[in-house]
């Protein structure tokens, strides 16, 4: 009896073993750059080339981590760090000016394990605001800081602290002195505004979730003026056992809706597919109300959804399995 129950002990073990090294090993990593109004007649095959080795330079940093056995909030912090560094999108360097002509910035991140949060809102001098979300995340008993606040606390966490100058981009004035001319003309405040935000979400070989999101926000903002990408639930949300999200679009109705969160509530408590509460959401709740934007989203098997409803959304991912591709258009 003594030792069928052993028998019966080691042939569970190595079941088990087994079972959890099936799931072991399996990573996956999506990232974005925001959707918006991206058509070809609007991008030059140059711009594009950038776009795409940008791209594909931020999936191999966060894919070099995973690859490793690393965890997924080192991976799409990494990913996420080189989208902000890059002029090319909106975030970090090469943010979009707000109405009085400033960069303010926002970013956030979750675990999807401890379901810990960071945020940092309307920082003006923090080199990578999403670094210092995590600092804010690791490192304080709080889930967002803004402002001043957010600024000494990055500055006293070592982080990179620079001029605000350094994320002035020329292509993005641009934009801002149109976006002035033609609102004064129209007399409205947000008329058909810049968008674009950056992202990831990855799946590690642990099975730990984990979602990232950095933006300068909407052109044109008033100042102070708070999106969805530094508020958990709307612009982010990572929870093991069901997905990781992360969004870009016209944060005031992403909040509303509550988008992050209300895709990971439709699959822990109506059993839908990742895919199936992404779509719906950006294409029946968002796309009627004509608001615009997107998610990228990765479930805890792996799989991936990435709709939009606008013309273009910068977006690509990587798994272990090989898959991998990036894509701008629809
Ligand atoms: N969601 C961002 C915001 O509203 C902008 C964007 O993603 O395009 O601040």
């Amino acid at each position: 009896m003594r030792n069928f129950s052993c028998l019966l002990a080691g042939l569970l073990l190595t079941a088990f073993s087994l079972s959890s090294m099936a799931s072991e090993g399996n990573y996956t990593l999506v990232i974005h750059g925001g959707a918006g109004n991206i058509s070809r007649e609007n991008i030059s095959e140059e711009r594009e080339k950038e776009y795409f080795e940008k791209l594909n330079e931020a999936l191999s940093a966060g894919e070099t981590i995973l690859s490793e056995g690393g965890n997924s909030l080192d991976a799409v912090e990494a990913a996420v760090r080189i989208l902000e560094d890059s002029p090319l999108f909106n975030a970090g360097k090469g943010a979009v000016f707000n109405y009085a002509g400033n960069n303010e910035l926002d970013a956030s991140i979750m675990c999807g394990n401890t379901l810990n949060a960071g945020a940092v809102a309307g920082v003006t001098n923090i080199r990578n605001p999403i670094s210092g979300a995590r600092k804010v995340m690791e490192n304080s008993p709080h889930v967002m800081l803004t402002g001043k606040g957010a600024e000494q606390f990055c500055y006293e966490q070592g982080l990179d602290v620079v001029d605000p100058s350094y994320f002035f981009d020329q292509r993005r004035w641009e934009q801002y002195r149109n976006y002035l001319r033609r609102s004064r003309q129209q007399g409205a405040l947000y008329d058909n505004p810049s968008l674009g935000t950056v992202g990831a979400v990855a799946l590690d070989t642990h099975g730990n979730l984990a979602a990232a999101t950095s933006t300068g926000g909407m052109t044109g903002k008033r100042f102070g003026r708070i999106g969805d990408s530094p508020v958990i639930g709307a612009g982010t949300y990572a929870r093991n056992g069901a997905g990781a999200v992360s969004a870009t679009g016209h944060g005031e109705f992403f909040i509303k809706h509550v988008v992050a969160y209300d895709i990971i509530a439709q699959m822990l408590y109506l059993d839908r597919s990742i895919d199936e509460a992404a779509m719906l959401l950006i294409h029946e709740v968002l796309g009627e109300m004509e608001v615009n934007g997107g998610v990228i989203a990765v479930d805890k098997d792996g799989n991936i959804s990435m709709p939009f409803n606008t013309t273009g959304m910068f977006r690509g991912y990587v798994k272990s399995t090989g898959e991998t591709g990036v894509m701008i258009f629809e």
